[in-house]
């Protein structure tokens, strides 16, 4: 056992087994790349496509440690067709820029690619149906981390629904791979309960701890 996943496990931590060392992307996986950028804006699966201004299909380091999952675009994401980039990604991006990383450093997407009218939580069949395009692109950027930023993005995610109080602060897995995923408040919530912010700072650090470790 290595000696983060030791570390994690004396802290009392759900810790899972870490994949295989990521491999580089050969030439083939590159390519795929522009299959999916033209099958999320050509996208009409599910009725959200009615409502949209653009598709958001999220941004960023395309071979990046660090994968970001907020639960759907915004009114300005949906303009601008950017994850992220409202009063909330501001902030987002103001925590990230906390940790000595920038946007570039990290790739950030959403469960939903487009936005639900007046910003409604995203329905079950919204998320099934969109949900292989996220799935594709956790397996392009291959991450040693997700931050599944919210808990509706975590409940998406990881088909678990607990309050916030019990995701946060323990690591998770997603897929086969059990990909080691945290979970944060959601800037949204954090612009209403700014004394939230220090155990957003306090859950990245244990990402870094984590990725330290495993370097
Ligand atoms: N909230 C989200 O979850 N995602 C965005 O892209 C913007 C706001
Ligand atoms: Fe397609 Fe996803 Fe947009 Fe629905 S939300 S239309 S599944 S891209």
């Amino acid at each position: 056992m290595s000696s983060r996943l030791k570390t994690f496990q004396s802290l009392g931590i759900d810790a899972y087994q870490l994949r295989e060392a990521s491999v580089n992307l050969d030439s083939n996986q590159e390519s795929e790349w522009p299959i999916i950028e033209s099958q999320v804006s050509n996208c009409k699966k599910c009725s959200l496509h009615k409502g949209r201004n653009n598709t958001v299909f999220g941004d960023g380091n395309r071979n990046s440690d660090w994968f970001f999952i907020g639960e759907a675009p915004g009114k300005d994401e949906d303009l601008e067709g950017k994850p992220f980039i409202g009063r909330a990604g501001r902030l987002l991006t103001e925590v990230i820029f906390s940790m000595g990383l920038s946007r570039q450093d990290v790739f950030i997407a959403n469960i939903l690619k487009c936005r639900p009218p007046d910003n409604r939580d995203p329905k079950p069949e919204e998320v099934k149906k969109c949900f292989s395009y996220l799935e594709k692109q956790i397996e392009l950027v291959n991450p040693k981390v997700i931050v599944a930023v919210g808990r509706i993005a975590a409940h998406s995610l990881l088909g678990i629904d607990l309050p916030m109080g019990k995701l946060r602060g323990k690591i998770h897995g997603f897929g086969p791979s059990e990909i080691p995923t945290f979970i944060i408040y959601h800037p949204a919530y954090l612009l209403r309960s700014p004394s939230k912010k220090k155990k957003v700072w306090e859950d990245l650090q244990l990402v870094n701890d984590f990725l330290k470790d495993d370097s």
